[in-house]
Protein backbone atom coordinates (compact mmCIF):
# COMPACT_ATOMS: atom_id res chain seq x y z
CA UNK A 1 0.00 0.00 0.00
CA UNK A 2 1.53 3.51 -1.25
CA UNK A 3 0.63 6.72 0.37
CA UNK A 4 -3.14 7.27 1.10
CA UNK A 5 -3.35 10.25 -1.18
CA UNK A 6 -1.40 8.72 -3.94
CA UNK A 7 -3.35 5.46 -5.43
CA UNK A 8 -0.68 3.83 -7.87
CA UNK A 9 -2.37 0.94 -8.94
CA UNK A 10 -1.44 -2.34 -7.39
CA UNK A 11 -1.44 -6.12 -8.15
CA UNK A 12 -3.31 -5.75 -4.45
CA UNK A 13 -5.63 -3.61 -5.78
CA UNK A 14 -6.58 -3.98 -9.35
CA UNK A 15 -7.68 -7.20 -8.36
CA UNK A 16 -10.04 -6.54 -5.60
CA UNK A 17 -13.38 -8.28 -5.05
CA UNK A 18 -15.94 -5.72 -3.00
CA UNK A 19 -18.86 -6.77 -5.02
CA UNK A 20 -20.95 -4.06 -6.50
CA UNK A 21 -18.31 -1.95 -5.62
CA UNK A 22 -16.60 -0.55 -8.40
CA UNK A 23 -14.85 2.85 -7.59
CA UNK A 24 -14.24 5.39 -4.87
CA UNK A 25 -15.72 8.49 -5.91
CA UNK A 26 -15.59 12.23 -4.22
CA UNK A 27 -18.07 13.47 -2.04
CA UNK A 28 -17.44 17.24 -3.21
CA UNK A 29 -15.61 17.16 -6.48
CA UNK A 30 -17.35 13.39 -8.00
CA UNK A 31 -13.91 12.46 -9.38
CA UNK A 32 -12.85 8.56 -9.05
CA UNK A 33 -10.59 6.73 -8.33
CA UNK A 34 -9.70 2.67 -8.09
CA UNK A 35 -10.98 0.46 -5.06
CA UNK A 36 -8.34 0.66 -2.65
CA UNK A 37 -6.93 1.82 0.89
CA UNK A 38 -7.69 5.51 0.16
CA UNK A 39 -10.20 8.34 2.07
CA UNK A 40 -9.63 11.49 0.73
CA UNK A 41 -9.82 12.62 -2.89
CA UNK A 42 -6.64 13.29 -4.83
CA UNK A 43 -8.00 16.09 -6.55
CA UNK A 44 -9.59 18.31 -3.67
CA UNK A 45 -8.97 16.31 -0.39
CA UNK A 46 -12.49 15.86 0.10
CA UNK A 47 -13.55 12.57 1.42
CA UNK A 48 -14.19 9.83 -0.72
CA UNK A 49 -17.14 7.13 -0.62
CA UNK A 50 -17.86 3.86 -2.83
CA UNK A 51 -19.69 3.82 -5.94
CA UNK A 52 -21.95 0.69 -6.70
CA UNK A 53 -22.96 -1.11 -10.09
CA UNK A 54 -25.76 -2.95 -9.15
CA UNK A 55 -26.58 -5.44 -11.54
CA UNK A 56 -30.16 -6.45 -9.66
CA UNK A 57 -32.89 -4.65 -8.77
CA UNK A 58 -36.28 -4.72 -8.19
CA UNK A 59 -38.89 -7.93 -7.28
CA UNK A 60 -35.73 -10.73 -8.03
CA UNK A 61 -32.78 -8.26 -5.66
CA UNK A 62 -36.09 -8.68 -2.89
CA UNK A 63 -36.19 -12.60 -3.11
CA UNK A 64 -32.69 -12.80 -2.85
CA UNK A 65 -32.30 -10.24 0.10
CA UNK A 66 -35.69 -12.45 1.90
CA UNK A 67 -33.90 -15.50 1.30
CA UNK A 68 -30.09 -14.90 2.43
CA UNK A 69 -29.16 -15.38 6.06
CA UNK A 70 -30.55 -13.79 9.04
CA UNK A 71 -27.98 -11.08 9.70
CA UNK A 72 -26.16 -8.41 7.79
CA UNK A 73 -25.12 -10.12 4.91
CA UNK A 74 -28.54 -10.67 3.47
CA UNK A 75 -27.52 -7.10 2.40
CA UNK A 76 -24.45 -8.01 0.63
CA UNK A 77 -25.57 -7.33 -2.80
CA UNK A 78 -25.42 -3.90 -1.87
CA UNK A 79 -22.36 -3.35 0.26
CA UNK A 80 -18.90 -3.33 -0.65
CA UNK A 81 -18.07 -6.63 0.52
CA UNK A 82 -16.30 -9.74 -1.62
CA UNK A 83 -18.83 -12.80 -2.80
CA UNK A 84 -18.74 -15.74 0.03
CA UNK A 85 -18.61 -13.16 2.98
CA UNK A 86 -21.39 -15.14 4.59
CA UNK A 87 -18.89 -17.65 5.02
CA UNK A 88 -16.07 -15.88 5.79
CA UNK A 89 -14.93 -15.30 10.05
CA UNK A 90 -16.81 -12.07 11.64
CA UNK A 91 -19.26 -11.03 13.89
CA UNK A 92 -22.28 -11.22 11.65
CA UNK A 93 -24.46 -8.37 13.06
CA UNK A 94 -27.64 -6.89 12.07
CA UNK A 95 -31.18 -8.11 11.75
CA UNK A 96 -31.65 -6.78 15.52
CA UNK A 97 -35.67 -6.26 16.33
CA UNK A 98 -37.89 -3.29 15.39
CA UNK A 99 -39.52 -2.73 18.70
CA UNK A 100 -43.05 -1.52 18.31
CA UNK A 101 -43.68 1.10 21.40
CA UNK A 102 -47.38 1.60 22.02
CA UNK A 103 -46.29 2.62 25.58
CA UNK A 104 -43.78 5.56 25.04
CA UNK A 105 -46.05 6.58 21.98
CA UNK A 106 -48.90 6.76 24.77
CA UNK A 107 -46.92 8.86 26.75
CA UNK A 108 -45.54 10.87 24.86
CA UNK A 109 -48.99 11.48 22.53
CA UNK A 110 -48.04 9.86 19.31
CA UNK A 111 -49.36 7.93 17.08
CA UNK A 112 -47.33 5.09 16.01
CA UNK A 113 -43.60 4.81 17.22
CA UNK A 114 -40.96 1.80 16.40
CA UNK A 115 -37.64 1.64 18.08
CA UNK A 116 -35.07 -0.20 15.87
CA UNK A 117 -33.16 -1.63 18.76
CA UNK A 118 -29.32 -1.96 17.75
CA UNK A 119 -28.35 -2.48 21.56
CA UNK A 120 -29.32 -6.47 20.59
CA UNK A 121 -25.72 -6.92 18.22
CA UNK A 122 -22.69 -8.77 19.25
CA UNK A 123 -21.15 -6.37 21.43
CA UNK A 124 -24.31 -4.41 22.11
CA UNK A 125 -24.00 -1.40 19.65
CA UNK A 126 -24.79 -0.70 16.04
CA UNK A 127 -20.69 -0.21 15.80
CA UNK A 128 -20.48 -3.67 14.72
CA UNK A 129 -22.33 -3.13 11.75
CA UNK A 130 -19.10 -0.94 10.28
CA UNK A 131 -16.87 -3.08 12.03
CA UNK A 132 -17.87 -6.20 10.03
CA UNK A 133 -17.86 -4.28 6.47
CA UNK A 134 -14.68 -2.91 7.81
CA UNK A 135 -13.15 -5.98 8.75
CA UNK A 136 -14.11 -7.96 4.97
CA UNK A 137 -12.80 -5.08 2.73
CA UNK A 138 -10.01 -4.46 4.89
CA UNK A 139 -9.21 -8.51 4.20
CA UNK A 140 -9.91 -7.84 0.94
CA UNK A 141 -7.61 -5.03 0.49
CA UNK A 142 -4.64 -6.89 2.55
CA UNK A 143 -4.30 -5.10 5.85
CA UNK A 144 -3.34 -7.73 8.55
CA UNK A 145 -4.01 -5.69 11.49
CA UNK A 146 -7.49 -4.12 12.50
CA UNK A 147 -7.09 -0.65 14.48
CA UNK A 148 -9.49 2.33 15.44
CA UNK A 149 -9.50 5.73 17.45
CA UNK A 150 -12.78 5.14 19.49
CA UNK A 151 -15.43 6.63 21.41
CA UNK A 152 -15.92 3.27 23.70
CA UNK A 153 -18.28 1.62 21.20
CA UNK A 154 -16.42 1.27 18.29
CA UNK A 155 -12.84 -0.29 20.54
CA UNK A 156 -15.36 -3.59 21.35
CA UNK A 157 -16.43 -4.24 18.10
CA UNK A 158 -13.02 -3.62 16.82
CA UNK A 159 -11.69 -5.63 19.12
CA UNK A 160 -14.40 -8.50 19.09
CA UNK A 161 -14.27 -8.88 15.36
CA UNK A 162 -10.31 -9.28 15.39
CA UNK A 163 -10.84 -11.59 17.73
CA UNK A 164 -13.39 -13.42 16.23
CA UNK A 165 -11.17 -13.13 12.34
CA UNK A 166 -7.47 -14.52 14.41
CA UNK A 167 -5.97 -11.41 13.53
CA UNK A 168 -4.13 -8.68 15.85
CA UNK A 169 -6.18 -5.11 17.23
CA UNK A 170 -5.03 -2.37 18.12
CA UNK A 171 -7.75 0.42 19.64
CA UNK A 172 -7.01 3.66 21.15
CA UNK A 173 -9.31 5.17 23.61
CA UNK A 174 -9.48 7.77 25.94
CA UNK A 175 -8.41 7.09 29.42
CA UNK A 176 -11.30 8.74 30.89
CA UNK A 177 -13.82 6.31 29.04
CA UNK A 178 -16.62 4.79 30.87
CA UNK A 179 -15.01 1.16 32.64
CA UNK A 180 -17.45 -0.64 31.44
CA UNK A 181 -16.13 0.00 28.06
CA UNK A 182 -12.81 -0.12 28.56
CA UNK A 183 -13.25 -3.64 30.51
CA UNK A 184 -15.34 -5.12 27.68
CA UNK A 185 -12.64 -4.41 25.18
CA UNK A 186 -9.55 -5.54 27.32
CA UNK A 187 -11.90 -8.96 27.58
CA UNK A 188 -11.24 -10.01 23.73
CA UNK A 189 -7.26 -9.59 24.87
CA UNK A 190 -6.12 -7.17 21.72
CA UNK A 191 -4.08 -4.12 22.05
CA UNK A 192 -5.78 -1.28 24.12
CA UNK A 193 -4.09 2.05 24.63
CA UNK A 194 -5.57 4.31 26.99
CA UNK A 195 -4.77 8.09 25.78
CA UNK A 196 -4.98 10.95 27.54
CA UNK A 197 -6.43 13.23 25.82
CA UNK A 198 -10.15 13.52 23.95
CA UNK A 199 -11.27 11.71 20.80
CA UNK A 200 -10.25 14.68 18.51
CA UNK A 201 -6.74 14.36 20.14
CA UNK A 202 -6.76 10.21 19.39
CA UNK A 203 -8.15 10.84 15.99
CA UNK A 204 -5.61 12.81 15.01
CA UNK A 205 -2.79 10.53 16.31
CA UNK A 206 -4.32 7.39 14.62
CA UNK A 207 -4.24 9.26 11.37
CA UNK A 208 -0.31 9.80 12.00
CA UNK A 209 0.05 6.05 12.86
CA UNK A 210 -1.80 5.19 10.05
CA UNK A 211 0.58 7.13 7.79
CA UNK A 212 3.82 4.83 9.29
CA UNK A 213 1.55 1.18 9.41
CA UNK A 214 1.19 0.22 6.13
CA UNK A 215 -0.94 -3.14 7.01
CA UNK A 216 -2.73 -1.25 9.72
CA UNK A 217 -6.73 -0.85 8.69
CA UNK A 218 -7.83 1.69 11.15
CA UNK A 219 -11.76 1.13 10.22
CA UNK A 220 -12.64 4.64 10.68
CA UNK A 221 -9.70 6.49 9.34
CA UNK A 222 -7.87 4.34 6.05
CA UNK A 223 -10.89 2.10 5.07
CA UNK A 224 -13.56 4.61 6.44
CA UNK A 225 -15.27 4.98 3.01
CA UNK A 226 -16.25 1.22 3.45
CA UNK A 227 -16.75 1.19 6.96
CA UNK A 228 -19.48 4.02 6.71
CA UNK A 229 -21.44 1.66 4.26
CA UNK A 230 -22.35 -0.57 7.12
CA UNK A 231 -24.89 2.19 8.91
CA UNK A 232 -27.03 1.72 5.46
CA UNK A 233 -28.10 -1.50 6.73
CA UNK A 234 -29.85 0.32 9.28
CA UNK A 235 -31.93 1.74 6.79
CA UNK A 236 -32.64 -1.46 4.89
CA UNK A 237 -33.52 -3.26 7.86
CA UNK A 238 -35.89 -1.02 9.32
CA UNK A 239 -37.56 -0.98 5.90
CA UNK A 240 -37.56 -4.80 5.24
CA UNK A 241 -39.26 -5.17 9.08
CA UNK A 242 -41.75 -2.63 8.18
CA UNK A 243 -43.28 -4.70 4.95
CA UNK A 244 -41.07 -2.94 2.66
CA UNK A 245 -41.54 0.38 2.77
CA UNK A 246 -40.05 3.69 4.61
CA UNK A 247 -41.49 5.09 7.57
CA UNK A 248 -42.39 9.40 7.67
CA UNK A 249 -39.82 10.27 10.49
CA UNK A 250 -36.58 9.36 11.38
CA UNK A 251 -34.71 10.52 14.77
CA UNK A 252 -30.94 9.56 14.58
CA UNK A 253 -27.83 9.88 17.38
CA UNK A 254 -24.93 12.21 15.71
CA UNK A 255 -21.47 11.69 16.93
CA UNK A 256 -19.03 11.84 13.59
CA UNK A 257 -22.92 12.02 12.00
CA UNK A 258 -21.81 8.58 9.22
CA UNK A 259 -24.44 6.93 10.47
CA UNK A 260 -27.07 9.70 10.24
CA UNK A 261 -26.03 9.93 6.53
CA UNK A 262 -26.09 6.75 5.74
CA UNK A 263 -29.51 5.74 6.77
CA UNK A 264 -30.32 7.99 4.00
CA UNK A 265 -28.08 6.91 1.47
CA UNK A 266 -29.85 3.45 2.17
CA UNK A 267 -33.21 4.81 1.95
CA UNK A 268 -32.60 6.30 -1.09
CA UNK A 269 -30.65 3.16 -2.95
CA UNK A 270 -34.01 1.26 -1.91
CA UNK A 271 -36.03 3.93 -4.02
CA UNK A 272 -33.59 3.65 -6.17
CA UNK A 273 -33.86 -0.09 -6.92
CA UNK A 274 -37.01 -0.74 -7.26
CA UNK A 275 -37.33 -2.08 -3.48
CA UNK A 276 -39.71 0.40 -2.00
CA UNK A 277 -42.13 3.09 -3.29
CA UNK A 278 -40.76 6.42 -3.21
CA UNK A 279 -42.28 8.17 -0.35
CA UNK A 280 -41.34 11.33 1.76
CA UNK A 281 -39.72 11.19 4.89
CA UNK A 282 -37.83 13.90 7.43
CA UNK A 283 -34.66 12.75 8.46
CA UNK A 284 -33.96 14.05 12.77
CA UNK A 285 -30.27 14.12 14.14
CA UNK A 286 -29.87 13.81 17.79
CA UNK A 287 -27.02 15.33 20.24
CA UNK A 288 -26.25 16.08 23.92
CA UNK A 289 -25.79 19.74 24.59
CA UNK A 290 -22.13 19.67 26.21
CA UNK A 291 -21.40 18.26 21.88
CA UNK A 292 -23.72 19.61 19.74
CA UNK A 293 -21.53 21.18 16.66
CA UNK A 294 -24.14 20.28 14.54
CA UNK A 295 -27.08 21.68 16.26
CA UNK A 296 -25.91 24.74 16.60
CA UNK A 297 -24.82 25.08 12.83
CA UNK A 298 -28.50 23.68 12.03
CA UNK A 299 -30.12 26.41 14.32
CA UNK A 300 -27.65 29.14 12.69
CA UNK A 301 -28.98 28.32 9.13
CA UNK A 302 -25.19 28.28 8.25
CA UNK A 303 -23.30 25.62 6.22
CA UNK A 304 -19.94 25.65 8.78
CA UNK A 305 -19.34 23.14 11.38
CA UNK A 306 -17.58 25.03 14.51
CA UNK A 307 -16.03 21.83 16.45
CA UNK A 308 -16.25 22.04 20.38
CA UNK A 309 -14.70 20.90 22.96
CA UNK A 310 -17.08 18.35 24.38
CA UNK A 311 -18.29 18.55 27.57
CA UNK A 312 -21.10 16.01 28.09
CA UNK A 313 -22.27 12.44 29.68
CA UNK A 314 -22.37 11.05 26.32
CA UNK A 315 -18.86 10.23 25.95
CA UNK A 316 -19.99 7.97 22.66
CA UNK A 317 -21.06 10.57 21.03
CA UNK A 318 -18.33 12.94 22.10
CA UNK A 319 -16.95 14.01 19.04
CA UNK A 320 -16.54 17.59 18.72
CA UNK A 321 -15.23 17.69 15.39
CA UNK A 322 -17.37 15.92 13.36
CA UNK A 323 -16.07 14.73 10.09
CA UNK A 324 -19.64 14.46 8.39
CA UNK A 325 -21.29 17.67 9.63
CA UNK A 326 -21.82 19.33 6.74
CA UNK A 327 -23.20 16.23 5.26
CA UNK A 328 -25.52 15.57 8.00
CA UNK A 329 -27.01 19.07 7.71
CA UNK A 330 -27.52 18.81 3.93
CA UNK A 331 -29.95 15.52 4.63
CA UNK A 332 -32.03 17.07 7.57
CA UNK A 333 -32.70 20.83 5.35
CA UNK A 334 -33.24 18.61 2.32
CA UNK A 335 -36.06 16.17 3.80
CA UNK A 336 -37.17 18.95 6.18
CA UNK A 337 -36.20 16.99 9.51
CA UNK A 338 -34.07 19.20 12.00
CA UNK A 339 -31.02 18.85 14.47
CA UNK A 340 -31.70 19.48 17.82
CA UNK A 341 -29.82 18.96 21.15
CA UNK A 342 -30.68 18.15 24.86
CA UNK A 343 -29.03 18.63 28.46
CA UNK A 344 -27.68 16.04 29.97
CA UNK A 345 -30.09 15.41 32.50
CA UNK A 346 -32.50 14.84 29.68
CA UNK A 347 -30.30 12.58 28.58
CA UNK A 348 -31.02 10.56 31.90
CA UNK A 349 -34.50 11.30 31.92
CA UNK A 350 -34.89 10.13 28.38
CA UNK A 351 -32.61 6.80 29.12
CA UNK A 352 -35.01 6.42 32.18
CA UNK A 353 -38.37 7.29 30.04
CA UNK A 354 -37.16 4.38 27.86
CA UNK A 355 -36.85 1.71 30.05
CA UNK A 356 -39.48 2.64 32.21
CA UNK A 357 -41.82 2.76 28.98
CA UNK A 358 -40.61 -0.13 26.81
CA UNK A 359 -38.11 -2.34 28.69
CA UNK A 360 -35.11 -1.05 26.55
CA UNK A 361 -32.25 0.05 29.00
CA UNK A 362 -30.16 2.14 26.62
CA UNK A 363 -26.61 3.64 26.90
CA UNK A 364 -26.60 7.75 26.95
CA UNK A 365 -26.41 7.51 23.45
CA UNK A 366 -30.52 5.97 23.27
CA UNK A 367 -30.88 8.47 25.89
CA UNK A 368 -29.72 12.06 23.98
CA UNK A 369 -32.37 10.11 20.70
CA UNK A 370 -35.12 9.72 22.98
CA UNK A 371 -34.83 13.12 24.93
CA UNK A 372 -34.46 14.72 21.34
CA UNK A 373 -37.47 13.26 20.09
CA UNK A 374 -39.47 14.56 22.99
CA UNK A 375 -37.81 17.91 22.22
CA UNK A 376 -38.78 17.71 18.65
CA UNK A 377 -42.38 16.82 19.70
CA UNK A 378 -42.65 19.75 22.77
CA UNK A 379 -41.58 22.34 19.78
CA UNK A 380 -43.66 20.86 16.77
CA UNK A 381 -40.69 20.29 14.87
CA UNK A 382 -41.98 16.47 14.42
CA UNK A 383 -45.36 15.41 13.97
CA UNK A 384 -47.08 13.26 16.55
CA UNK A 385 -49.52 12.01 14.03
CA UNK A 386 -46.79 10.67 11.31
CA UNK A 387 -45.10 6.83 11.58
CA UNK A 388 -41.63 7.48 13.32
CA UNK A 389 -38.66 5.24 14.13
CA UNK A 390 -36.08 6.34 16.49
CA UNK A 391 -32.54 4.55 16.40
CA UNK A 392 -31.23 2.70 20.46
CA UNK A 393 -27.81 2.70 18.73
CA UNK A 394 -26.20 1.06 22.33
CA UNK A 395 -27.04 -0.61 25.46
CA UNK A 396 -27.13 0.98 29.02
CA UNK A 397 -24.58 -1.81 30.88
CA UNK A 398 -21.81 0.17 29.39
CA UNK A 399 -22.91 3.60 30.82
CA UNK A 400 -24.35 2.61 34.20
CA UNK A 401 -22.07 5.39 36.06
CA UNK A 402 -24.63 7.78 34.16
CA UNK A 403 -27.89 6.80 36.27
CA UNK A 404 -25.92 5.54 39.09
CA UNK A 405 -26.67 8.33 40.93
CA UNK A 406 -30.70 8.45 39.90
CA UNK A 407 -31.64 4.90 40.48
CA UNK A 408 -31.20 2.32 43.07
CA UNK A 409 -33.22 -0.38 44.98
CA UNK A 410 -37.13 0.88 46.11
CA UNK A 411 -36.16 -0.18 49.66
CA UNK A 412 -33.91 -2.25 51.83
CA UNK A 413 -35.35 -4.31 54.55
CA UNK A 414 -34.65 -7.02 56.92
CA UNK A 415 -35.71 -11.04 55.70
CA UNK A 416 -39.12 -10.88 56.97
CA UNK A 417 -42.43 -10.78 56.21
CA UNK A 418 -43.03 -8.11 58.69
CA UNK A 419 -40.07 -5.68 57.63
CA UNK A 420 -41.52 -6.10 53.76
CA UNK A 421 -45.25 -4.83 55.08
CA UNK A 422 -43.80 -2.35 57.38
CA UNK A 423 -42.14 -0.76 54.06
CA UNK A 424 -45.45 -0.19 52.22
CA UNK A 425 -44.23 -2.34 49.52
CA UNK A 426 -47.58 -4.90 49.07
C1 LIG B 1 -20.65 5.90 17.41
C2 LIG B 1 -22.01 5.92 17.95
C3 LIG B 1 -23.02 6.73 17.37
C4 LIG B 1 -22.82 7.70 16.24
O1 LIG B 1 -22.13 7.27 15.14
P1 LIG B 1 -21.64 8.23 13.98
O2 LIG B 1 -21.80 7.40 12.77
O3 LIG B 1 -20.21 8.54 14.26
O4 LIG B 1 -22.49 9.46 13.96
C5 LIG B 1 -24.30 6.61 17.90
N1 LIG B 1 -24.57 5.81 18.95
C6 LIG B 1 -23.63 5.06 19.53
C7 LIG B 1 -24.02 4.23 20.69
C8 LIG B 1 -22.32 5.08 19.05
O5 LIG B 1 -21.41 4.32 19.64
ZN1 LIG C 1 -12.59 15.80 -4.87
Amino acid sequence: MTSVLTPAPTAATSTVDLGPAVALSCRECGSRIELGPYYACTECFGPLEVAYEFTERGEALRKKIEAGPDNIWRWASLLPVPAGIADTPNINPGQTKLVRADNLARELGMKTLWVKDDSGNPTHSFKDRVVAVALAAARELGFTVLACPSTGNLANAVAAAAARAGIRSVVLVPANLEQQKILTTAAYGGTLVAVDGNYDDINRLAGQIAAEQDDWAFVNVNVRPYYAEGSKTLGFEVAEQLGWRLPEQVVIPIASGAQLVKIDKGFQELIDLGLVDSSEYKVFGAQATGCSPVATAFKAGTDTVRPVKPDTIAKSLAIGNPADGPYVLDVTRRTGGAVEDVSDEEVIEGIKLLARTEGIFAETAGGVTVATLRKLLATGQLDPEAETVIFNTGDGLKTLDAIAHVVGPTARIAPTLAAFEEAGLA
